[in-house]
């Protein structure tokens, strides 16, 4: 009988010791990956011949890419699986396409559309005739409460960044009406304004916007950060 008692203690005591490690293991990679499971689609805007805005040799279509690089890499570094609408100076309209800038602009929205997207970023820069307006904006979906939420913490970390005050808004853009997840077009800054556009080609400040959109994210999510 006692021999039988001893053996029941020690099943439970190792029973328990298995669920706190497990428990453990989880609450590690919580921290060490917050965005584990968290599918993000980010859509870097233009491609191909579409270079979106110009100025002073600088195509946004490049800075929309190497941005977009940089938040693939932190969003991954903090565990979330990123999907990238291009890789490279392209657009998604088939060869032929009558109307390309239609065709890819569908394709995006579908590729946001799919299972198992949780939320998208879509990157672009400004421009605008005066040349003084500067700052970064983020765009929302019109009265979608996950989008504007998002757009809220990205239009704070973006107001921190450049020390510019801007509200963010609602947005009338394709790649928002749609698609039916939580997303936010951002425009990172004005490529039409010197100061902006020296900053937005820096690989540097690059990486400061990605961390930027990133922190955004975490916080949107209420997950833990680092
Ligand atoms: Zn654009």
């Amino acid at each position: 009988m006692k021999i039988k008692k001893t053996y029941w203690w020690i099943v439970v005591t190792v029973i328990g010791f298995a669920l706190a490690c497990a428990m453990k293991v989880e609450a590690d990679m919580k921290e060490n990956a917050p965005l584990s499971g968290v599918v993000i689609v980010v859509d870097p805007g233009h491609g191909g011949k579409d270079d979106g805005a110009r100025a002073e040799g600088v195509k946004e279509q490049d800075i929309n890419l190497a941005i977009s690089m940089k938040l693939k890499s932190a969003l991954e570094t903090q565990g979330a699986k990123v999907i990238l609408t291009r890789d490279g100076a392209y657009d998604l309209a088939s060869e032929g396409a009558k109307n390309r800038k239609k065709e890819d602009m569908r394709k995006r929205a579908d590729i946001i559309n799919a299972e198992p997207v949780d939320l998208f970023i879509s990157v672009h820069l400004n421009a605008y005739a005066n040349t003084s307006i500067h700052g970064a904006h983020a765009f929302y979906r019109k009265d979608d409460v996950a989008s504007i939420e998002l757009a809220e913490e990205i239009q704070k970390e973006f107001n921190a960044l450049t020390g510019v005050e801007k509200e963010k808004k609602s947005g009338d853009y394709f790649i928002l009406n749609e698609t039916n997840r939580p997303g936010v077009l951002v425009e990172c800054g004005f490529l039409s304004n010197a100061d902006d556009r020296e900053k937005l080609c820096d690989k540097g400040y690059q990486t400061k916007l990605a961390d930027a959109i990133t922190r955004s994210i975490l916080s949107y999510l209420h997950v833990l950060t680092i």
